[in-house]
Parts: structure tokens; C-alpha cells; sequence
């Protein structure tokens, strides 16, 4: 029996890690959940799972929440805050953390995790774009395992050989001549690009493939999604940014390819359904069944393929020349890039600032806050502050008026 602690319970990947624990009780039971501030999710996920502890990051939301389980004659302990959080990120009972809170809110628990020498199941890509070098550092001097479930790196890690799953050696070691990061292209692919900055944060969360948190949701449709993704790549594969191509492939089918030097590709395809990298990454290097519907090749019949139109999605453009400096010198820029980007997107989903105005925000922010080496922890929350201030600043100026 594995205890599992789910960051981020009641978001889209939560749910879903929940469901694919209670296919498997007699393996895998949740000793800890933890959400912001939504009190009757986290509730009836305590009543269903019956977790040793449950944290609310908001100190009200968990006064009620302790109300709550209280009169339910719950076992479940009620933490609140920042602390709730790294504690259950390091209980002895938890073997597998799932890092699923939304954004930078989730670096110092799943930290805390690396620190703790757990199997991190990583799918706050947030945290590592800001704190790569140092991660990395973590999980490997107390040995974490560091499993991903953004799906296009869990793809890559299955197509990785066996040798090098795991551990992540660079691609050299393994013949590898290069990454193929497949995205979707979001549901604003074919739209004109006059039509963008009119576009509402509905349209912008609806997404042609994937049901997600609104957060990635938005960075899908910009495309910095895949920006992020591409930074992420760069860390778990140690892999240099010229070496992972993005390719558009609308159907959401392959999830991701690995070309070797003997000119194999090997693609991992499935439904896009997150439960399935879920279910890889807890059960590795064993399967378990997802509970996902079986792929239909025939019901799919074609799969296309693009190049990304880095003119429509500045963000993409962006994103690879911060993942050039990152990996060169490990600067705090993709921590710049993740706080500007985080602030922009919550003024779009406000409806305080337009579509094609985010990449605008993203652009001065970097250009105006200077990225110094990520030698320490203090100073890339520091750069991550900022960023922010700054961020707000250019939304104020460029704010939707209309
Ligand atoms: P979501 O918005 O649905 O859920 C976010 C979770 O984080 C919720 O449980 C929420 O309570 C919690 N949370 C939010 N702000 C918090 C804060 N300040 N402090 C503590 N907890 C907080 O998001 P999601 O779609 O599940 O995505 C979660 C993470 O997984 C993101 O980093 C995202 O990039 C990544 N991811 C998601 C998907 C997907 O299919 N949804 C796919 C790949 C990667
Ligand atoms: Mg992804």
C-alpha cells in the first residue's frame, strides 16, 4: 500500500489523480489533500477518501473546513497555510507526491518533496521553469524520483531507453539527436489574427482537446503552454533548447516523440486523458490500468502536422530565448517570465487586459527587470516578486478599456 499526498486536490489534475487512486485501493490510498480555498470539494474528497490530513492554503477556508469534518466525525487533521502544506509534502506515511497546484503557489511544497527524497509526480510545470538548476539540485543530492505528468514529458520519458528513465543523463548518452514536443496549437490555431484581440477568457479556456485548470487553459491558446513546456523539457532531459522541436499536431494524439541518431522516432500516443500519464508515473516501472477509454486508430484515421506560426504566438518566441539563457548560465529569467506571464493571465481572465496584450506584458517585464544567476532560493522568489510588480504595472498601462 502506497500513500499518496495530492497537491492541488480539487483542480483538474487532482480529480483525476483521486479518480485513478480509487481503481486501486488495495495499492495506493491518500494520506493528504490540500486546495486554496474551495471548502466543499476539499470536504467531500475528505468524505470519500478519508485522507490523514487535509490543508486549505486560505486560514478561513480551513476553519470551516475543520467545522465541517469535525461534525462529520472525520479522523482527518485540518492544516492551514504555507506550513500545512511542506508538512504534508514530507509525512512518512506519503512514498508519491503529485505536485498540482496551479502556478508558482507550488514551489516551496513540492520542494519540500524533492527535499524529503520522495517520488515527486510533477505536474506544476510552473516550479520548475522557475527554479530549474536548483530542483534539480534537490532531487538528485536526496534522491527523489522525479516523475513527469505534463503529458508530453511523460511521453518523452517513456520513449527515453530504459537506461536513462529516471535519471535523466543528457541525450547524448542515450543516442538521441533530438526532442519532438508535440502541442495542439490551442483553439486560436486557425483564427485571423485581427479576430485575437477581441477574444474572451471563454473562448480562450476552451480548449479543442484537453478539459484544464483556466491558467493553462489561457497558455495553451498562447501558445506559452508550450513555452513552459519547452524550458520543463530542458530540465528533466538535460537536454539544450536546440535540441527540442516544437511540433503542432492538432489532434492531441502522439503526446510527444524521441528521435535517435539511427533515425528511430518513437512516439507514445493515447486519449487525451490525463489519467493515463497519472497512471505511468505513480505505477512506474510497473502499468496499472487508467480507467481511460482504449484509442481508436480507426475513429482518429489522420494525424497532422505543423510548424508552430511563431508570428501569431509571440510567447513561443519568448519563451525559447529565456530557455537559451536559463540553460547556459542558470539565470533567474525563466522565473521573470513565469511571474509576468502569471500576472498577465489572471488580468486577462479578469477581463482587464486583452489577449494579444500577455506576450506585450511578458516582453517589457523581461526587458525591464534584469535576470541575475539563480544562486539561491531567496533570490529567485525575489526576481519572482519583481517581476510581478512590474508586470502589474505594464497591465495598468496597457489596461482594456473597452
Ligand atoms: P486547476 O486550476 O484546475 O487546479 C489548481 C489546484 O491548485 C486547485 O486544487 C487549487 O485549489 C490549488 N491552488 C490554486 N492556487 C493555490 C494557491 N495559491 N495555494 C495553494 N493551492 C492553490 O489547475 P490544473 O489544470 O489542475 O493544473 C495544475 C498544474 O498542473 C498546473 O501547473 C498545470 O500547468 C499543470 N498541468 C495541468 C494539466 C491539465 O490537464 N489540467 C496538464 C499538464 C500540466
Ligand atoms: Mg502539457
Amino acid at each position: 500500500m502506497k500513500g499518496v499526498t495530492v497537491l492541488g486536490s480539487t483542480g483538474s489534475i487532482g480529480v483525476n489523480t483521486l479518480d485513478v487512486i480509487a481503481q486501486h485501493p488495495a495499492h495506493y490510498r491518500a494520506v493528504a489533500l490540500t486546495a486554496n480555498r474551495n471548502v466543499e470539494r476539499l470536504f467531500a474528497q475528505c468524505v470519500a477518501h478519508r485522507p490523514d490530513y487535509a490543508v486549505m492554503s486560505d486560514e478561513r477556508a480551513a476553519e470551516q473546513l475543520q467545522q465541517k469534518v469535525q461534525a462529520e466525525g472525520l479522523e482527518t487533521e485540518v492544516l492551514a497555510g504555507a506550513e500545512g502544506l511542506e508538512k504534508v509534502a514530507m509525512l512518512p506515511q506519503c512514498e508519491q507526491v503529485m505536485a498540482a497546484i496551479v502556478g508558482a503557489a507550488g514551489l516551496l511544497p513540492t520542494l519540500a518533496a524533492a527535499r524529503a527524497g520522495k517520488r515527486v509526480l510533477l505536474a506544476n510545470k510552473e516550479a520548475l521553469v522557475m527554479s530549474g538548476h536548483l530542483f534539480m539540485d534537490a532531487v538528485r543530492e536526496h534522491e527523489a524520483e522525479l516523475l513527469p505528468i505534463d503529458s508530453e514529458h511523460n511521453a518523452i520519458f517513456q520513449c527515453m531507453p530504459a537506461s536513462i528513465s529516471g535519471r535523466f543523463n543528457g541525450l547524448e548518452s542515450g543516442g538521441i539527436e533530438q526532442i519532438l514536443l508535440t502541442g495542439s496549437g490551442g483553439p486560436f490555431r486557425l483564427v485571423a489574427p485581427a479576430a485575437l484581440a477581441d477574444v474572451t477568457p471563454d473562448q480562450a479556456c476552451a480548449h479543442p482537446n484537453w478539459t484544464m485548470g483556466r491558467k493553462i487553459s489561457v497558455d495553451s491558446a498562447t501558445m506559452m503552454n508550450k513555452g513552459l513546456e519547452l524550458i520543463e523539457a530542458c530540465w528533466l532531459f538535460d537536454a539544450p533548447p536546440e535540441k527540442i522541436q516544437i511540433v503542432v499536431h492538432p489532434q492531441s494524439i502522439i503526446h510527444s516523440m524521441v528521435e535517435y541518431v539511427d533515425g528511430s522516432v518513437l512516439a507514445q500516443m493515447g486519449s487525451p486523458d490525463m489519467r493515463i500519464p497519472i497512471a505511468h508515473a505513480m505505477a512506474w516501472p510497473q502499468r496499472m490500468s487508467s480507467g481511460v477509454e482504449r484509442l481508436n486508430l480507426f475513429d482518429v484515421a489522420r494525424l497532422d502536422f505543423e510548424h508552430p506560426d511563431v508570428a501569431r504566438f509571440p510567447c513561443l518566441r519568448l519563451a525559447r530565448e529565456v530557455a537559451r539563457e536559463v540553460t547556459q548560465g542558470g539565470s533567474t529569467a525563466a522565473a521573470i517570465l513565469n511571474a509576468a506571464n502569471e500576472i498577465a493571465v489572471e488580468a486577462f481572465l479578469g477581463q482587464t487586459l486583452r489577449f494579444t496584450d500577455i506576450s506585450r506584458v511578458i516582453e517589457a517585464t523581461l526587458s525591464d527587470v534584469s535576470a541575475q544567476a539563480a544562486a539561491s532560493l531567496a533570490i529567485v522568489l525575489q526576481d519572482d516578486a519583481t517581476a510581478r510588480e512590474v508586470a502589474q504595472q505594464h497591465v495598468a498601462r496597457l489596461e482594456w478599456k473597452s
